[in-house]
């Protein structure tokens, strides 16, 4: 693991299983063959040196969002700090939506928030569909030992025999059929000799069970529709709920975590791997699944279909759009990896369910960037001010701290001239009580330089005020000794027109105005905020560093950041990640 993701893990359930489970030894004899594979191959294999195997087993079918890098930090987590390995591996068991676009995405994403699948040698990546030909034979052990079936009802009439959660099911006509039969069928099916939905192989387990996972689920249905990795080769694919237990099986995987909603699939999950343990085809110890709360963010939609539909249809632009949760949403927005463990090391981990307020993760934002983003001035809303009594032509340098928490980063310097871009709320003039900043014959200092009175502006025929007049003080300069021999109220912040860069600049604010989009019947659709993006042309400070590497702060604006897209030196473009908490943001 390249970095590590927290520096004092705080305990939580899962870490309490884990502890318990080392004590006990519970793992102590399990074989690892130094690569994923059943019983007969894991045999061959040392004591797997890695004391736990946890896996991030994502769906190539989207792009990852704030809620995955909750599972991520999690998984890699567990795994580094109990010396173990996690698995990277892409659940590609569904063909259609699935796409080689998606799990480079998906692995770009993962290194991108510090994490990796290497434990020693061992280069932890999988692809689910590797084991197709394992599940195979796993699936006519099942039938040979009259635990699974090939069932010829349709699909409709699989559901009507399901019974509700208060009636049983009832036994498919099919169910009690030969052995022979269901293994001739079976290959029959992978053969492709029947069509999509004209047959199912289902697990033999019991219509009348209270759990209705357990009764008789499907675990190979017909679907002729090439994958994204392998091709033409099958026509059956497997059920989630059959490949899951079974990939991480053959993975040595000690502890499965995955969601809440996976809670009722847990019986079933044993049963497959305790009956194919039985059969000699799986290893003991075999993988344990355990649940947790997933993570549900206010003001935003995680689900991969909605997103999907919010990049197709074109309600934001592409999946890196820095409105989305998601994670390539977030870099763009200016979010840094450190910021995301951090927000998901407050999480916690737990098992009750709730919401997360959209603006902890601001906060984790500002709490990883305040300490290393580069200071700098930008102007988002320019209007000109003269100095009058200063020399037309001359320009000095002032100076202010790159950053104020690291004084070895040192000083930054900027001209000051004549001509100085400042933000139009910044003059006002009628002042409404306490503003202590710009108005008819009011002194404020001009941050890092002179303290300057106004003494009055220039408007246009119809009545705007296009420039704002004032006098300097010449012996005021800040970091002189007179500089404290006036006193002011007010600070503002400035660039001088000559120097200044022009940069375009994007705030952002909520995709939605609901805080639950998505909750109860709602259309998600109708909470977008249509004010989400607002696009402003303003002057930044000359020497700013624009790289989509360099987390800026603007004095009293927010953190922001060059577009990793858009932005070029000629023609800069800048996100604004997050507002600053102090009141300067909430001023406009
Ligand atoms: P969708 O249902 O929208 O397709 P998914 O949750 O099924 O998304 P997967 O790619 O299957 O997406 O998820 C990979 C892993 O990430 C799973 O183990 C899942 O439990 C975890 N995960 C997904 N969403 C969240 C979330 N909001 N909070 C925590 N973990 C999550
Ligand atoms: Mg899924």
């Amino acid at each position: 693991m390249t970095s590590a993701p927290s520096p004092a893990p705080v305990s939580n359930f899962l870490r309490t299983i884990i502890d318990n489970d080392l004590a006990q030894g519970r793992y102590a004899d399990k074989r690892w063959a130094g690569k994923p594979g059943p019983a007969s191959v894991q045999a061959t294999g040392d004591i797997d040196p890695a004391r736990i195997r946890t896996r991030f087993p994502p769906e190539p079918n989207g792009y990852l969002h704030i809620g995955h890098a909750k599972s991520i930090c999690l998984n890699f987590g567990l795994a580094h700090d109990y010396q173990g390995a996690c698995h990277l591996r892409f659940d590609d068991t569904n063909p259609e939506k699935e796409e080689d676009e998606y799990v480079n995405a998906i692995i770009d994403m993962v290194e991108w928030l510090g994490f990796d699948w290497k434990y020693g040698n061992e280069n932890n990546r999988y692809f689910a569909s590797d084991y197709f030909e394992y599940m195979y034979t796993f699936a006519q052990a099942l039938v040979q030992a009259g635990l699974a079936y090939v069932d010829e009802q349709s699909a409709e009439e699989m559901r009507a025999t399901r019974g509700t959660l208060t009636e049983k099911g009832t036994n498919s006509p099919w169910r009690d059929r030969p052995v022979e039969e269901s293994l001739r069928l079976l290959d029959e099916m992978r053969d492709g000799k029947h069509p999509d939905g004209s047959m199912a192989l289902r697990a033999r387990i019991d219509m009348g069970s209270p759990n209705i996972n357990m009764r008789d689920p499907v675990l190979y249905r017909i679907r002729h529709v090439p994958h994204h990795r392998t091709g033409d080769r099958w026509c059956i694919y497997p059920m989630y709920s059959w490949a899951h237990p079974v990939e991480d099986a053959l993975e040595g995987i000690t502890h499965s975590i995955c969601t809440l909603e996976f809670e009722d699939q847990r019986p079933f999950y044993d049963w497959i791997l305790n009956h194919l343990a039985d059969l000699g085809q799986l290893q003991r110890p075999l993988p344990r699944q355990y649940e947790f709360a997933r993570l549900n963010l206010s003001y935003v939609v995680t689900s991969k279909r909605k997103l999907l539909q919010l990049v197709r249809e074109g309600y934001v632009n592409g999946w890196d759009d820095p409105r989305l949760p998601t994670l390539a949403g977030l870099r763009r927005r200016g979010y840094t990896p450190a910021s995301i463990r951090l927000f998901c090391e407050r999480l916690g981990v737990s098992k009750a369910d709730s919401r997360i307020d959209y603006s902890l993760l601001e906060q984790a934002l500002r709490d990883d960037l305040d300490p290393i983003a580069a200071r700098s001035v930008a102007v988002l809303d320019p209007i000109k001010l003269v100095l009058t009594n200063y020399p037309e032509g001359k320009t000095e340098l002032c100076h202010a701290p790159r950053n104020p928490h690291d004084p070895e980063a040192g000083q930054r310097e900027f001209p000051l001239g004549r001509e100085l871009w400042i933000e139009r709320d910044d003059f006002r003039e009628e002042p409404p009580k306490k503003y202590f900043r710009l108005f008819p014959g009011n002194t404020v200092r001009l941050k890092y330089g002179y303290i300057i009175r106004c003494t009055g502006c220039v408007k246009d025929e119809n009545g705007n005020v296009t420039e704002v007049h004032a006098e300097y003080l010449p012996d005021t300069k800040s970091g002189t000794p007179g500089a404290d021999s006036v006193k002011v109220k007010g600070n503002i912040t400035w660039i001088s027109t000559e120097h200044a860069i022009s940069a375009e600049i994007r705030l952002y604010d909520r995709l939605f105005s609901d805080p639950h989009p998505d909750s109860g019947d709602k259309n998600f659709l109708d909470a977008i905020n249509p004010d989400s993006c607002t696009i402003v042309q303003g002057w930044l400070e000359p020497g700013t560093q624009l790289t989509a590497d360099t987390p800026l702060q603007f004095e009293r604006l927010g953190y922001f950041i060059a577009d990793r897209k858009d932005s070029t030196s000629e023609k800069p473009v800048l996100n604004r990640s997050a507002t600053l908490k102090d009141s300067w943001a909430q001023k406009s």
